[in-house]
Formats: C-alpha cells, structure tokens, sequence
C-alpha cells in the first residue's frame, strides 16, 4: 500500500509498504478525511522525538473499519470512526494511574508516526479497538470531525490542565488551532476575560468568535508587559499554552497570580531547558502551578467531545481553511502546515 512517509529526518516522500495485520483486539481502518499538524512539523523538520526511516507520517484521521480482530466487541466493518491521535494500551499500570497517555513509558500513548505507522497511509492500524475507536455521530461532517482527533482533545487539555473555573482571568498563549480551541474550551467553561495571544489576523478573528475578549500580538512588545497593563498589574488566574517557546514559560511564570495554574501543551521541540524565573516563582513558594501534557485519547472522552459538535455547541468547522479532495495532495497539506502562510489555521485532505 502506499503512504506518504517521513524518510529521514529532514525528508518526506512517498513509499510502498506492506498493508498492517489485525490483532484479535484491533481494527484496520481507511482513512477518509486526514489532517496534517504541526506535530508532524516539529517531528520532520525539527527532528523533536529522533530520527525515524520510512515511517508514514500522521496521526489525525476520521477513518472507516475495513477489518476488526476477532475479539472486538464495540465496532464492525463499515462503521465510521473518529480516530484519537493518541491511541494508549489501557491494561497498562500507567493508564491505570489515570494517564493512559503514558502507557508503556513516557509519551508511549502516542503511537501514530511516532512508533508506528500514521495515518496518511491507504490503511492503518489500530490497537485496542474497543479503547481507542470512537463512533463519528450522524450529521457531523468529516472535515469538522478531523478537529476531534488532536485539536479539540488537545485545546481542551490544556483548559482542563490550566484548571479554568468561572470567571476566571485566562491568558491563551498561541491561536494557532490548538489555542484557538483552548479559547473556545475556556469559554465553556466560564472564564470571564479571556485574553488570546497571537498575530495571524484570521487566528485573531476566530478566537474573538469563540470568545477571546482581548487580542495581544507578541510581535508588537513583551506578552508580560502588555497582560499586566492590561490587568492592572494584578496578572492572570489562569494560561494555556499553546505555542511560543521555551521562553515563554518563563513568561507566563511572570504574569501569573500566586495560585494560579499553567496548562502547557505546546510540543517543546527545540532548547534543553525551561528557566524559571526565582522571583516571580515566590523564591519557590508562590503556589504556581506549571502542568505540561500530552492529549488524553480514549472513545469515553472522544465520544463526549463530539456530542459537542453533534448539539452545536462547538463549532470546528472554523478552523480549517483549506482543504483539499485526493489522499496525494497530502503532502501539499503537510507542507502548508510547515509555512503557515498568514490564511493558514488547519487543512483537511478529504479521500
Ligand atoms: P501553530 O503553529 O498553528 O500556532 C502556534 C501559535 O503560537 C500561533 O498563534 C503563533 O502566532 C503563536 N506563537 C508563536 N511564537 C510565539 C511566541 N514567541 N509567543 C507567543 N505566541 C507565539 O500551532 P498549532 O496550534 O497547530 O499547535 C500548537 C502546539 O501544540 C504545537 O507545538 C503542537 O506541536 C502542539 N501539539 C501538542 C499536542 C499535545 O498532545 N500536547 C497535540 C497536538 C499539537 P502567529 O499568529 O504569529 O502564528
Ligand atoms: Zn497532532
């Protein structure tokens, strides 16, 4: 079968690989609508999880079952499935520790185009059907279902991370389609002002309508600077990270009130370490929180979340700015994550 591949580190083409097997818990699936991320960027260009060869590349896909092993007791051939980019072993001790992201060792959850074959392949296989599958609900398009596979889960992790309750002050730090799902995450869960960093115009107009109340460009002076003016110096409950840097945990450190919480979920590709600063950090004794983490899968929670998209009260049909209808334009989709040109939020290929 044919997918479109990471070669080496550096390097994507396509190549031809042995169709997968299915296990007695597993499924075989055909993607139907995919969706190339910045992951995949940072995983290529930026050589961030190490070097791997020929490995087909993806990890978010609204898919069909085309084979199901023999102990599947959830899905048949045929039916149509929200595939979560994290795909944990659920018998593990970690996912019975309650992060199943981590089952088999730190990360390990991850699996797609990490250490197995993704997704932008004619088939892909997944373990742990009945965990790992999710049924896509009848009225939601496939385009719109492709944001529940990591931009949704993930966006939202970061709110549940950061801990957000009513009325609080929340900075989201990156609206890219990531962040710009922290703010829509944010808002249901009540926060009051929410105040969303980025400088891509289209990013800035769709975190308004998903409820950012203040935009603050980080390429017009110092995101510290700027939040503590405008919450007159009395800082933040609250920040999602969704981009930037090292650096900017550093950041947000500073602009946080003592108490508060850090949800990162920004892919730290690059930089060995992350400082933070003593003072602002109370000389160690501020109660500022700083968690970090990969996005939960699971059909439980995948389920959930795309009952918010069959009621309408989330709308990711906003995100995706482009989108393309043959499964070899996946890697003009991959390359348009790479340069983000300024129209870019998300592109979906549809097969
Ligand atoms: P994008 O690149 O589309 O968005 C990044 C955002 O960060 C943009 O708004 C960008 O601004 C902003 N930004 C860049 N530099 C800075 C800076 N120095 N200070 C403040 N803001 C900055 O990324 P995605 O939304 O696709 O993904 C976000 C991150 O989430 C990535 O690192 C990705 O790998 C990671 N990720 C993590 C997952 C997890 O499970 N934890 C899963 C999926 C993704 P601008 O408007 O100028 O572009
Ligand atoms: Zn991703």
């Amino acid at each position: 079968m044919k997918g479109f591949a990471m070669l080496e580190i550096g390097k994507v083409g396509w190549i031809e690989k042995e169709a997968p097997t299915c296990g007695p818990l597993d499924a075989i699936c055909k993607p139907l609508a995919i969706s190339p991320c910045t992951s995949d960027v940072h995983t290529v260009w930026a050589g961030a999880i190490g070097d791997r060869h020929n490995m087909i590349l993806g990890h978010e896909a609204v898919a069909e079952v085309v084979e199901i092993g023999s102990l599947v007791k959830e899905f048949k051939v045929g039916d149509r499935v929200i595939v979560p980019a994290i795909t944990p072993d659920w018998g593990s001790l970690e996912a019975q520790a309650g992060y199943s992201m981590h089952s088999g060792g730190m990360l390990a959850g991850w699996k797609f185009s990490n250490f197995k074959d993704g997704v932008f392949g004619e088939l892909f296989h997944v373990n742990e059907a009945d965990a790992n599958l999710a049924l896509l609900p009848d009225g939601v398009d496939l385009a719109s279902a492709t944001m529940l596979c990591d931009m949704v889960p993930t966006g939202f992790h970061g709110v549940e991370l950061a801990d957000v309750q009513f009325g609080d002050t929340v900075a989201v730090i990156g609206i890219g389609p990531v962040g710009l799902m922290s703010v829509a995450g944010s808002a249901l869960r009540g926060a009051s002002h929410i105040y969303a960093v980025g400088s891509r115009p289209n990013c800035i107009q769709i975190a308004k309508e998903y409820g950012a109340t203040d935009i603050i460009n980080y390429r017009e002076g110092d995101i510290v600077e700027q939040i503590m003016e405008k919450t007159h110096g009395k800082g933040l409950d609250r920040i999602v990270i969704a981009g930037g840097d090292v650096h900017t945990i550093n950041q947000a450190i500073q602009m946080l009130k003592p108490g508060g919480k850090i949800g990162n979920v920004n892919y730290l590709g690059e930089g060995d370490y992350i400082d933070i600063p003593r003072v602002e950090w109370g000389c160690g004794m501020s109660h500022k929180t700083i968690a970090g983490g990969l996005m939960p899968g699971g059909r439980l929670r995948m389920e959930k979340l795309a009952s918010l998209l069959e009621t309408k009260k989330l709308d990711t049909s906003k995100l995706i700015t482009h989108t393309f209808n043959s499964f070899d334009k996946v890697e003009e989709a991959l390359f348009l994550m790479k340069d983000k040109p300024k129209d870019l939020i998300k592109p979906v290929v549809i097969l």
